[in-house]
């Protein structure tokens, strides 16, 4: 049975009312028939059947044995790292989503929890980089937005032998292509407000365990913190989730034209993204995950913060916004908006270079969204060019 099929097939129908949509349990409470005497539920804190039926249906995507759904992808990191104690280090990929940067350094650095960045993509590094109190190995792959990839597997052998947990942020890549349990991780972990809601209409974070006993040991610590995800938005997770591998094939098959067209224009400097041959860890990509993904970033010949803000104020099919994964296209300009509190030097040295352009490629036409590009990145040189010819007579 192929996996659209299975996971379509694994969504309950409601043993109540033979309903096909999983029902929305909008309660705080379960009535219980002797103090412990219940149906399984006590608490909404504690447990929703409608969040319970989307955390099955995520462990089962993910290949794993427990789900727990947060209210956010931060809240989601936020309780990974309560698993560790002060003195305990984190071994991050360098190139690591801006929000777990600020949480690792920001808010966990003061409790004693120290975190190192490596580039990940090369494992010598990694194995390198292991201290004896290294607890966790957080990796991204692909990374937000230079699409590094690192080596699952080969990450996850060198966890093993030095006896930490392995963490995949798998937000990028989504189950549909990619499973990092069973390339050895202990941990996976979404931004489910991307490609597992797919609509931009909610904010959610989802945990999977391999086993079972770390998953209760993520749930305890869900259920002292407090940070779970709501019925409705639970109940659009699975919704989202229902056209997952539709959604992914077409934002992949998109994504690779979008690249290849990329790398044609004249504008443009260097493309970022996995299914090209040019991309350094390309092989990789292809022997651990089914698919590249929708996300594809470039940098221009005109290595300026104004030619990159003049294209993402041109495109019209891409919006400019924060996010990705969703059915409607996006542009972003990371300089400028989610890399702008990171030092420029900091910054550059991390190949975020000033006119670095993130595409999250969406659903439409594949033509309308490459005339798109191509009328934008036109824009941009000939606008330069008029301001250019502008400022001449006012030098001589
Ligand atoms: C968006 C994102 C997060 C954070 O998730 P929120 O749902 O915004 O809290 C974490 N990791 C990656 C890779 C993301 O893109």
């Amino acid at each position: 049975m192929s996996n659209a099929t299975q996971l379509i097939n694994s969504i309950p129908v409601d043993p109540l009312t033979g309903a096909i949509s999983v029902p929305i349990y909008q309660t705080s409470t379960f009535v219980q028939e002797a103090p412990g005497v219940n149906k399984g539920f006590d608490y909404a804190r504690t447990g929703n059947p409608t969040r319970a039926t989307l955390e099955q249906i995520i462990a089962q995507l993910e290949n794993g044995k427990v789900g727990i759904a947060f209210g956010s992808g931060l809240a989601a990191i936020d309780a990974i790292v309560k698993l560790l104690q002060s003195g305990d280090e984190i071994l991050a990929v360098d190139d690591i989503y801006g929000g777990a940067f600020r949480l690792f350094t920001q808010v966990y650095e003061k409790f004693g929890i120290k975190v190192n960045f490596v580039d990940t993509s090369d494992v010598e590094n990694v194995f390198n980089a292991i201290t004896p109190k290294t607890k966790l190995i957080w990796l991204e792959t692909p990374t937000n937005p230079t699409l590094k990839i690192s080596d699952i597997a080969s990450i996850a052998k060198v966890a093993k032998a030095h006896g930490c947990l392995l963490c995949v942020d798998n937000t990028f890549a989504s189950p549909a292509l990619q499973q990092p349990l069973s390339l050895g991780a202990d941990i996976v972990m979404h931004s489910a407000t991307k490609y597992l809601g797919g609509h931009c209409d909610l904010i959610a974070g989802v945990v999977v365990t391999k086993e079972k006993e770390l998953g209760e040991k993520v749930k305890f610590i869900q259920n002292a913190c407090g940070a779970i995800l709501a019925p409705f938005d639970s109940w659009l997770v699975i919704r989202g989730i229902e056209t997952l591998h539709l959604r992914v094939k077409q934002h992949c098959l998109n994504a690779q034209v979008v690249a290849e067209f990329l790398e044609t224009h004249p504008a443009v400097d260097k493309v970022f993204y996995p299914g090209l041959k040019t991309h350094p860890n390309h092989d990789i990509a292809k022997k651990q995950s089914k698919g590249f993904g929708g996300i594809v970033s470039f940098s221009l010949k005109d290595d300026t913060n104004e030619a990159a803000v003049q294209f993402v104020t041109q495109t019209k099919l891409f919006k400019l916004a924060e996010s990705l994964g969703g059915v409607k296209s996006l542009v972003s300009h990371p300089a400028n908006m989610t890399h702008k509190t990171i030092p420029v030097e900091k910054r550059r040295a991390a190949g975020v270079a000033d006119s670095l352009v993130r595409l999250s490629v969406g659903l439409e036409e594949v033509e309308d969204l490459v005339a798109d590009i191509e009328q934008a990145l036109n824009k941009t040189i000939q606008n330069k060019k008029n301001i250019q010819h502008k400022t001449v007579p006012a030098n001589c």
